[in-house]
């Protein structure tokens, strides 16, 4: 028989790596959480690939109205979307190096077409 390894613990456990699954482990790891991802796909971020015909309109430079938001508590979109606007996501696009151009509207899109690679790169940083 072979060795039992001791049961490995987690602060929080993630079902999906799709865009928001991703971007909770990240913000819980950062706070020094261990966290596990589970997908069921081959690999993670798979729709993220695909959006945006590939250049991925990450986020719209003007922000998002908190009214076209449906939520159990009407305060949480306006509370989330304050506390973490579009120049946080912005910033993080940035610290990676990745080039985006700013379209019609604010809306803001990749340069290059994501790649397989890129995606395990970024996942991985
Ligand atoms: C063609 C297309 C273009 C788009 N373009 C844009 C765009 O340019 N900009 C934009 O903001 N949005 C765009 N979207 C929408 C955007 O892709 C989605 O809003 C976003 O990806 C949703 O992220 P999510 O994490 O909520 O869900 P998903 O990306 O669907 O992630 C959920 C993940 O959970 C996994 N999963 C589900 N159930 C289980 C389970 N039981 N066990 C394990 N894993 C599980 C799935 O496999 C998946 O990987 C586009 C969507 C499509 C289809």
């Amino acid at each position: 028989m072979g060795a039992v390894s001791a049961p490995v613990r987690f602060d929080a456990i993630v079902i999906g790596a799709g865009a928001a699954g991703l971007y909770a482990a990240l913000h819980a790891g950062r706070r020094g959480r261990r966290v596990l991802v589970l997908e069921h796909n081959a690999e993670p971020g798979a729709k993220i690939l695909i959006s945006g015909g590939g250049r991925c309109n990450f986020t719209n430079v003007h922000g998002a109205d908190p009214a076209r938001y449906l939520c159990a508590n009407p305060r949480f979109p306006r509370s989330a979307l304050t506390r973490h606007g579009p120049d946080a996501f912005i910033a993080l696009v940035q610290k990676h190096g990745i080039a985006f151009y700013e379209k019609d509207a604010g809306a803001a899109l990749l340069r290059r077409r994501a790649g397989r690679a890129q995606n395990r790169a970024h996942a991985a940083g």
